[in-house]
């Protein structure tokens, strides 16, 4: 097997930011809105939360710990990693955390027994110089991914409810959980 240098974000791919916020919307503001509908464009649009309490949510997930370490693992993504690591392949986290939300990420993973490799590239920053060098590159937001094509030759949209409006074609290919992330970096390192 070749060994492969992978790319992934971290929140929707390694930590389940959809649950977070909808169990964040919850504690905050006592509405109920499902994780597979929790998108910025979907909860403000739909008039479930101001643009203001959404705002004020992200900060609060993404920004303390109070909320942050409440995420949960994304399923089967840690006994994944461990099957990546022991394939002999390089694994980085490229996420648009920086600062105090990157802190908060690496406790998350220290909480979890996770040890991994961080790059924070910043908010609004495009991850393209970040992921240039890697084979494979997984992402739960389309708009992180369009502007990777033509630097990393395989492009993933890790497939949840509140992406599903997405259509990834021209540029990444849809997985639809950790086991089938697997195959595919397993189908590309024995190419
Ligand atoms: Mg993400």
């Amino acid at each position: 097997m070749k060994p492969l240098h992978i790319g992934l974000d971290f929140d929707g791919v390694i930590s389940d930011c959809g649950r977070l916020k909808s169990e964040a919307a919850r504690l905050m503001y006592g509405v109920d809105i499902p994780p597979e509908n929790f998108k910025k464009e979907l909860v403000v649009d739909a008039g479930l939360l101001t643009l203001e309490q959404y705002r004020d949510l992200q900060r609060r997930i993404y920004g303390t710990e109070e909320y942050g370490l409440l995420a949960e693992p994304v399923p089967q993504v840690k006994e994944h990693l461990n099957r990546l690591a022991a394939d002999g392949h390089r694994v980085r986290i490229i996420t648009t955390r920086d600062g105090e939300t990157l802190e908060v990420a690496k406790k998350w993973c220290a909480k979890h027994g996770l040890e991994l490799d961080f790059t924070g590239v910043g908010f609004g920053v495009t991850k393209a110089a970040a992921a240039e060098g890697c084979h494979l590159y997984c992402d739960d937001d389309l708009d992180k991914l369009e502007p990777l094509v033509g630097v990393v030759p395989n492009l993933f949209l890790f497939s949840w409810g509140y992406n599903r409006h997405s259509d990834p074609s021209g540029v990444a290919r849809r997985i639809a959980s950790w086991p089938d992330l697997y195959a595919s970096i397993v189908a590309i390192a024995t190419e």
